[in-house]
């Protein structure tokens, strides 16, 4: 058993300066960190308990983004009234991620800071990069069957990142904004995490004492419908073996507008961008569904075991974007059948 320091704080600054460096963990939900410290995979000289942060709130901001605090909870996002009707992703994604227990604990900063479910990163012991630099990586060429990725990897480290509340908020685009004794910065959430490259063991942006205050997200997409597809061994408790975020927005039978992200395939919350583009003024139908799936998992890298995921991934995508199509369709034609 490893000794550390344990502090409890009552406001941010007070927070920040009890961390005071990198040998420290701020805690909230602490499903992540409590796991790796009793697994010994993170050993903090320092634990910094934020349960007790005013950062609770969610609230509409006046340009139409909405304002989450660090320390909501997952399971009052999800049935936020306002995140159910304008953010529908978010709520479907959190609501199919891990158990009614753990999301009833876990924090929206807890959320985007989640760490990979690797074996070989938990076990303590197999050649890591992520956990021990420079050790290696006994996932490639290892089991890489279910957490590991085919986009986004590198010769250093394969994990999947495994959140699905992360998938939502880069389909619906967010800002990660921190703190820490160097001021305050705001991150876009696409830049927050990192790629593993050959530096697998830096996972995100933050820097030093620096603490997630709040999330916000992009004003809703006018007329936007959502679905949040996800594939996995069995039907609850289980992480991805491939995901994906669609919003979708018609005007007529054409596609206005078109958000997709993935997980369960990449290392990190993956936006699919290009293939957005090829469905804007497209023609709503399951050819064009199948052609942005195409392109969102072009460049893919089957390992080993998990080649299945590219056809998995595709599927995943085609599903969800029939799913908010078809979301889409029948308002309008509820909207239509309400004026004759
Ligand atoms: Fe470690 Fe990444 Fe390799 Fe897993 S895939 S063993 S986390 S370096």
């Amino acid at each position: 058993m490893r000794e550390f320091d344990y502090s409890r704080a009552d406001n941010v600054d007070s927070a920040i300066s009890a961390h005071g460096g990198q040998a420290s963990a701020y805690v909230a939900g602490g499903t992540t960190l409590i796991d790796l410290v009793k697994l010994d995979v993170m050993q903090p000289d320092r634990i910094v308990d934020v349960n007790r942060l005013p950062l609770n709130g969610i609230e509409v901001l006046d340009d139409g983004r909405l304002k989450i605090g660090a320390m909501v909870r997952n399971t009052a996002l999800a049935y936020h009234p306002r995140v159910e009707h304008d953010y529908s992703v978010l709520s479907q994604a959190l609501l199919q991620g891990a158990s009614r227990q753990l999301r009833n604990r876990a924090t929206t900063a807890g959320n985007v800071m989640q760490r990979v479910r690797c074996p070989y990163f938990r076990n303590g012991v197999s050649a890591c990069n992520k956990r021990e630099p420079g050790s290696g990586c006994a996932a490639i060429g290892g089991d890489n069957r279910s957490v590991h990725a085919v986009l986004g990897t590198s010769e250093a480290c394969i994990a999947t990142h495994p959140s699905d509340m992360c998938v939502a908020m880069a389909a619906i685009g967010a800002t990660v904004h921190v703190r820490g004794s160097s001021g305050e910065r705001a991150i876009d959430f696409l830049d927050f995490h990192r790629l593993p490259g050959d530096t697998p063991h830096i996972e995100h942006d933050l820097e030093g004492d620096e603490l997630i205050t709040h999330v916000t997200l992009d004003a809703p997409i006018k007329g936007g419908h959502a679905a949040y597809i996800k594939l996995r061994d069995r039907s609850s408790y289980q992480f991805a073996l491939a995901s994906s975020a669609a919003i979708v927005a018609l005007d007529g039978d054409t596609i206005a507008a078109a958000r997709i992200a993935m997980g369960g395939v990449a290392t990190k919350p993956w936006r699919a961008q290009e293939a957005e583009n090829a469905l804007i003024g497209q023609p709503a139908t399951l050819e064009s569904f199948e052609k942005a799936a195409a392109i969102a998992m072009q460049g893919a890298t089957p390992y080993k075991d998990n080649a299945f995921k590219i056809p998995l991934g595709r599927k995943a995508v085609v599903r969800s974007l029939r799913d908010a199509t078809a979301r889409a369709q029948n308002q309008d034609q509820g909207r239509d059948q309400g004026q004759n």
